[in-house]
C-alpha cells in the first residue's frame, strides 16, 4: 500500500475507493507493530478504538462523497502527544506520576480534530510534564529519530515529530512552550507550527507554563497544517486566554521579510546556516524584499524563558500532590525536580525581585524588540534557523542541563512574546539529517506564514524524501 503525504491526496485516494480507512489504519497499525520497537514513539496504541472509528468513517464515505467538505480531516489519522487529555485513554504527560492516569474527558483540540473526522490511533511519547529539547526526559524510554536511530528526534514533542516521519499517522499534536514543536519538526523533516498565544484552546491539555503553553501540530505540509488550524483554532468557553481575533489577511504584494542577525550569529551550525540561507535565496529569487534587522535582546531569551517558565511550572505542578491524580511526588523525575526547585526558587521573598520580576521586565523588551520591526520597519514576517544545530546524538545533552537549555536559544523569544511561527523544512545536513527554518510574524498572522510556506514548499519540497526504516 503507498500512502500518500498529504491531506487532500489521501481523501483523493479514499473518494478513489484506492483503500478503505479500515485498511488505512490496518496499515498503520502493522507499520507501527514491525518498527515502532525501534523507535520508541508510541506509548499507547488506541487499536480498537481506532478501527471503531475507521469503521464509522467508511460508512460516512460510502453514504456520500461530498462529507469530506463537511468534515475537513475524514479519514486522516492522527497521534496525540500524551499531554493531551483523551477520554477513556491513558494519558501519562510522559512521567511515571501518572502511569496510571485516564482522563475522564478530552481535550478541545482532541474533541474539535475527531469531530472534523480524523482517527485517534494513539498516544505518543514526550519528555516528562513537556520538559525538554531532545526526548530523553521520558520516564518511558527515549525516543530515536528516524532518520538515524542514534540520534535524537527533538523535544519535548518527541514522539508527536517521529510517529509523523515514521509513517505511523497522517498528522500528531503537539505543544511548544518554548520550541517543543518546531525543534522536533525540523529534527524530523516536518512542519511544525505554534499558533499565536490565545489562538488555541488548551483546555484539556496538561500545562506546563502557562503565559508559554501554545497547543499545535506537526504535519508534512504547509497546507495540511492549515487545513488542521482552521479546525481547532478559536474560543471554546473553557480557555480565558483564548480570543476570537481576527486573523491577518496575508498581504496579495510580495512582502518584505525580516532576517535577524542575533540568530546567525556564532555558535550556530555551519550547515544550519547554509540551508536556511538556501531557503532565503528561494524567497530573494522570487522578488521579496530581504532585509536584515536585529533583534537586540536575543541573547537574553534562554535566561529570561528558563526564569519565567520554571516559575510556572513549579506552580503547575504542585496539583499533582499524590492525592488527585496520580503517584506520589517521589516519581518526578530529575527534570522535573530540577525546574520545581528552580522555580520556587525565583519565586521566594528575597528572590522574587532579583530574577523572577527583573525576567519578566525583560520578556517587555523582547516583545519590543519583535513589535518594533513589524510596526515601525515594516516586516511581514521573520525567517530564521528553527534550531543552532541539525538533531544531535543521544546521550550528547543529558549530563549537562545547561547545554540541553540552550538548544532552544532560537525558540524561546517567539514564545516569550507569543507570536506564531512556522517551522518547515530546508534539506539535510551532510549526514542525512534534517534541518528545518522558523517563519515568525506578529500575533495571528498564521495564513500570512502559511502563505510563504507553501510558496516555498511549492519551490522546494523535501517531503519528498523519507527515512529507511528497514537500516
Ligand atoms: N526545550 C524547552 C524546555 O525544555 C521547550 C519545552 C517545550 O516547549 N515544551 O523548556
Amino acid at each position: 500500500m503507498k500512502i500518500p503525504k498529504t491531506i487532500d491526496e489521501l481523501q483523493e485516494d479514499l473518494k478513489k475507493k484506492k483503500y478503505s480507512a479500515t485498511e488505512l489504519v490496518r496499515y498503520y497499525i502493522e507499520r507501527i507493530k514491525k518498527y515502532d520497537k525501534k523507535i520508541n514513539s508510541f506509548l499507547t496504541v488506541s487499536e480498537e478504538y481506532a478501527y471503531s472509528k475507521a469503521k464509522a468513517v467508511d460508512k460516512i464515505i460510502s453514504n456520500n462523497k461530498n462529507f469530506f467538505n463537511e468534515f475537513p480531516l475524514l479519514g486522516t489519522v492522527v497521534a496525540h502527544k500524551d499531554l493531551f487529555l483523551t477520554e477513556g485513554i491513558r494519558t501519562t504527560a510522559g512521567s511515571r506520576v501518572l502511569s496510571s492516569y485516564v482522563p475522564s474527558y478530552s481535550a478541545t483540540v482532541c474533541k474539535r480534530i475527531e469531530k472534523a473526522g480524523a482517527i485517534m490511533i494513539g498516544k505518543v511519547n514526550c519528555d516528562a510534564w513537556a520538559h525538554g529539547a531532545s526526548g530523553e526526559n521520558s520516564d518511558f524510554g527515549p525516543t530515536k529519530n528516524p532518520w538515524n536511530i542514534r540520534f535524537v528526534p527533538g523535544g519535548s514533542s518527541s514522539g508527536s515529530a517521529a510517529s509523523v516521519s515514521s509513517g505511523f499517522a497522517t498528522f500528531s499534536t503537539g505543544t511548544d512552550t518554548g520550541g517543543s514543536i518546531r525543534q522536533p519538526a525540523s529534527f524530523n523533516n516536518l512542519v511544525g507550527l505554534k499558533p499565536t498565544y490565545g489562538a488555541v484552546s488548551r483546555y484539556g491539555v496538561i500545562a506546563m507554563a502557562s503565559s508559554l503553553d501554545c497547543v499545535g501540530h506537526l504535519t508534512k505540509s504547509v497546507r495540511d497544517s492549515k487545513t488542521i488550524f482552521d479546525v481547532v483554532r478559536g474560543v471554546d468557553g473553557k480557555d480565558s486566554t483564548v480570543v476570537n481575533s481576527k486573523f491577518q489577511i496575508p498581504s496579495s504584494k510580495l512582502m518584505k521579510i525580516g532576517i535577524p542577525k542575533e540568530y546567525f550569529d556564532v555558535g550556530i551550525d555551519g550547515e544550519v546556516q547554509k540551508n536556511v540561507y538556501s531557503a532565503i535565496d528561494v524567497f530573494r529569487n522570487a522578488g521579496y524584499e530581504i532585509a536584515e534587522i536585529s533583534l537586540p535582546h536575543t541573547k537574553y531569551g534562554v535566561a529570561t524563558y528558563y526564569i519565567i517558565q520554571t516559575a510556572e511550572t513549579s506552580s503547575n505542578l504542585s496539583r499533582y500532590d499524590g492525592i488527585r491524580y496520580g503517584e506520589y511526588r517521589d516519581k518526578f523525575g530529575d527534570e522535573a525536580k530540577r525546574r520545581i526547585m528552580l522555580g520556587t526558587y525565583v519565586l521566594s521573598a528575597g528572590y522574587y525581585d532579583a530574577y523572577y520580576l527583573k525576567a519578566t521586565k525583560v520578556r517587555s523588551k523582547i516583545i519590543e524588540d519583535f513589535r518594533k520591526v513589524f510596526d515601525l520597519e515594516g516586516i511581514d514576517a521573520i525567517i530564521a534557523p528553527v534550531s543552532p544545530s541539525p538533531p544531535f546524538k543521544l546521550e550528547e545533552r543529558t549530563d549537562d542541563p545547561l547545554k540541553m537549555y540552550l538548544s532552544d536559544i532560537l525558540t524561546v523569544n517567539a514564545s516569550l512574546a507569543g507570536l506564531p511561527s512556522l517551522a518547515v523544512p530546508c534539506g539535510f545536513s551532510k549526514n542525512g539529517l534534517p534541518i528545518g527554518f522558523q517563519i515568525i510574524g506578529p500575533k495571528f498572522s498564521e495564513y500570512t506564514l502559511f502563505k510563504l510556506g507553501e510558496f516555498y514548499q511549492s519551490q522546494n519540497n523535501w517531503i519528498n524524501k523519507e527515512p529507511d526504516l528497514e537500516e
